[in-house]
């Protein structure tokens, strides 16, 4: 039996080729000499870090960022060649793995670099870090020039370490009020200035400010995240975007059972939808343990082109939908994406479930397979 095998008809879709244009696009707007940093964090968003790597590859990116030490060495063993630049924090005692990988560290305080140094083999290829200057986002980074000079000269005198890049990250690109983001700007050009040499890449810029910001500041390269997927990220960016996005995410599934309810019938745990008529009623094998979660009851569906409502709470693994007429069993359920002239988008989803479109795509559980385009 193929491991890789999938009998429940339940599916996330991932679109490469959008990625592809997606990048494609974006390179267009670069100046010629920005590198894309490909961001891959978070099993890329849900849509499946492996792929989506490749895809980025194909389409121009030239470095692939991550969040955490396991998917640094997740990605390193699929892809030998490209740089792979871990954004996060990741404790000193990982410094040895990442320097015999080629994995890139972020680092901002001056203990870590000595500490993380004093693990790794003499023998060894020096460890690569980017210092991370917290520029107004306060989430981690250093904080002032003097802190900045104190690493700078730390990473400089000590042995197995080498700078590679300077970065920070903005924590208003995508919004109209220029104010927060031009002080983090000014920040950050204040420690570029008094930085005694410029290292290989400097990059500040998310999706947002590479798409609508001054191009200077696209520096050495950009890191190119929720874009990728197809998603905007801010319905201000969005509308003022050089190219419209193609999003790459469908989330499919099938009837598995379709029956006629009486007027009165109740539907799922605590019965708390009766039917207002007599109806026809269908079960999909999809629930909260895929990450349709119980709060989006109610939310539309798309069966035969129409907008069709799941009715009842969502039980762990599956959930009924109120059906117009009888449909047969292993009727197409598309529960993000396209059917006919109706749309399912993940920034419909993320309006029902009160967040933002990034979590829409990362809280699809790993139960679901993801079949790549
Ligand atoms: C996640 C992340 C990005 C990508 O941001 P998008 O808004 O998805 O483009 C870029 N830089 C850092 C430091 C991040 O953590």
């Amino acid at each position: 039996m193929k491991t890789q095998q999938h009998f429940r008809p339940t599916k996330a879709i991932i679109d490469l080729q959008a990625i592809q244009q997606n990048v494609e696009n974006l390179k267009k707007f670069l100046r010629p000499t920005v590198q894309i940093i490909a961001v891959v964090k978070a099993n890329a968003y849900g849509h499946g870090d492996v792929a989506v790597a490749q895809a980025a590859l194909d389409a121009g990116a030239t470095i692939l960022a991550v969040a955490t030490p396991e998917e640094a060495l997740h990605i390193r063993a699929h892809f030998t060649e490209p740089d792979i630049l871990l954004l996060g924090a990741s404790p000193a005692s990982f410094a040895p793995y990442a320097a015999e990988q080629r994995i890139i560290l972020t680092v901002f305080a001056s203990e870590w670099v000595q500490q993380a140094a004093s693990f790794i083999d003499k023998e060894a290829l020096p460890l690569r870090l980017h210092i991370k200057v917290d520029s107004g986002m306060n989430r981690i980074g250093i904080r002032s020039e003097q802190e900045l000079l104190e690493i700078y000269q730390t990473i400089q005198s000590t042995d197995n370490v080498e700078l590679d890049g300077l970065f920070t990250h903005f924590a208003t690109a995508d919004e109209e009020d220029t104010a927060h983001f031009e002080e983090q700007v000014h920040f950050f050009e204040r420690c570029l200035s008094i930085i005694p040499s410029k290292p290989r890449l400097v990059h500040a810029s998310n999706t947002a400010a590479s798409l609508v910001k001054d191009p200077y500041l696209q520096y050495d390269a950009v890191r190119y995240g929720i874009s990728m997927y197809g998603l905007a990220p801010s319905s201000y960016v969005d509308s003022i975007a050089p190219f419209s996005l193609q999003p790459a995410f469908s989330l499919e599934s099938e009837l598995v059972h379709v029956k006629q309810i009486k007027a009165g019938d109740c539907v799922g745990y605590g019965a708390t939808y009766v039917a207002p008529t007599d109806m026809w009623l269908g079960t999909i094998p999809i629930g909260y343990a895929d990450g349709v979660i119980r709060k989006l009851g109610g939310q539309e569906v798309l069966i035969d082109g129409q907008r069709v409502p799941i009715v009842g709470r969502i039980c762990m693994d599956q959930c009924m939908v109120a059906l117009p007429k009888a449909y047969p069993i292993g009727e197409k359920v598309t529960l993000i994406g396209q059917q006919g002239q109706h749309i399912v988008s993940v920034d419909e989803w993320a309006v029902k479930l009160e967040t933002i479109n990034y979590e829409v795509p990362c809280i699809i559980t790993a139960r679901v397979p993801r079949i790549y385009l």
